[in-house]
């Protein structure tokens, strides 16, 4: 199958009612032949939420001193993840704020622990780093790196206060990619000042950068922020922007992030699953730490594995029993040796 020459226009991303659920069928469709009913399941931990950026959309910012900060403990995450993990995770997530100590400290040896005593594949969602950290938790075992553009739109991206400087996110991007890393990206959709080219920017340089999935996020506005009074983003533009996604690059892992409840409570999570999303997470952290993990409200809406396990059930789809890391191990394998992208897992 060849990745289709799809590109939306604004009349796509703002369909709605029969036209809005052609295009949503036609995404899950496509995501079917390639995937089958199966998703990812992933595990994410929440290891520090000190962070030195400053988002203006985050109330994790530098900015934010009622945030009470901390660090997850290593021999607390080490014993979660390594006893007490669900049985159908098959991939974890190691997320901070961008926080160098954490990632020395706590998720380097944690990685080594992890590749030590168990199967799971490991990402990581650390920000920006240096090339010797990066390389280091390479080395360590680590294969999928997370590092969300954010904001295509390089004056938005200034104005948000977006991590350091939009040309060096993109420069990491590339650099992680080059240097052996499956990247995943993302953006943010609906947020205050997007205008309709600024969103489509968003899709031209996901399409043009080295990429193996990439996700979409609803602005929430976030507690404790600049932002903490303006709109919630559209949940129908979020779930358009996921459908563009997938039919954009039919490949690509395209996660149903929890956000989408937090824009639609009680019904966003499952509509992101039919429109091709392959990747759901369970969240993990410590219950003590969550609170304080402050991306958008106090007041979370927490993953949970039954949470996740009945809303793929209801949608008809099942957890892959093949893990993200090895997925994108065989994709990479199928494009160094020139043979065609074929569907890697079986429908069931
Ligand atoms: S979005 Fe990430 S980098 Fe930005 S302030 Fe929040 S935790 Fe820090």
């Amino acid at each position: 199958m060849i990745d289709e020459p799809f590109f939306p226009t604004t009349d796509v991303l703002r369909s709605r009612d029969k036209a809005q659920l052609a295009f949503h069928e036609r995404a899950a469709r496509v995501a079917g032949e390639r995937f089958g009913r199966r998703v990812f399941l992933r595990a994410v931990v929440e290891v520090s939420n000190f962070c030195r950026e400053n988002c203006s959309y985050c109330g994790m910012r530098r900015d934010n001193r009622d945030l009470a900060r901390h660090r997850a403990r290593l021999d607390q995450l080490a014993e979660l993840l390594v006893h007490h993990r669900p049985a159908s995770v098959t991939d974890v997530n190691l997320q901070s704020g961008e926080d160098p100590v954490a990632v020395r400290e706590i998720v380097l040896p944690l990685i080594r622990i992890l590749r030590r005593e168990t199967p799971l594949g490991i990402s990581v969602c650390l920000g920006t780093l240096s090339r010797a950290l990066y390389d280091q938790l390479r080395v360590a075992g680590a294969s999928v790196y997370i590092l969300k553009f954010e904001i295509a739109d390089a004056a938005l991206y200034a104005r948000m206060e977006a991590p350091g400087t939009f040309e060096e996110r993109i420069e990491h991007i590339r650099a992680l990619a080059a240097s052996g890393w499956n990247v995943s990206s993302g953006f943010i959709a609906g947020l205050p000042g997007q205008t309709d080219a600024a969103l489509l920017a968003n899709f031209s340089l996901a399409r043009g950068l080295p990429l193996e999935g990439c996700s979409v996020s609803p602005f929430i506005p976030g507690d404790e922020t600049p932002l903490a009074k303006a709109p919630t983003a559209e949940i129908d533009l979020t779930l358009n922007c996921m459908a563009a996604l997938r039919l954009m690059r039919p490949r690509w892992v395209i996660p149903a992030v929890s956000a989408l409840n937090l824009a639609e409570p009680g019904a966003g999570y499952r509509r992101g699953l039919r429109t091709g999303a392959n990747l759901v997470t369970i969240n993990l952290t410590p219950p003590e730490m969550r609170e304080d993990y402050l991306l958008y409200k106090r007041d979370r809406f927490i993953m949970t594995e039954e949470r996740i396990l009945s809303a793929i059930e209801a949608e008809g789809l099942v957890p892959s029993n093949r893990s993200l890391a090895g997925y994108y191990q065989q994709e990479k394998s199928a494009r160094v040796s020139g043979r065609s992208p074929r569907p890697v897992v079986a429908a069931v």
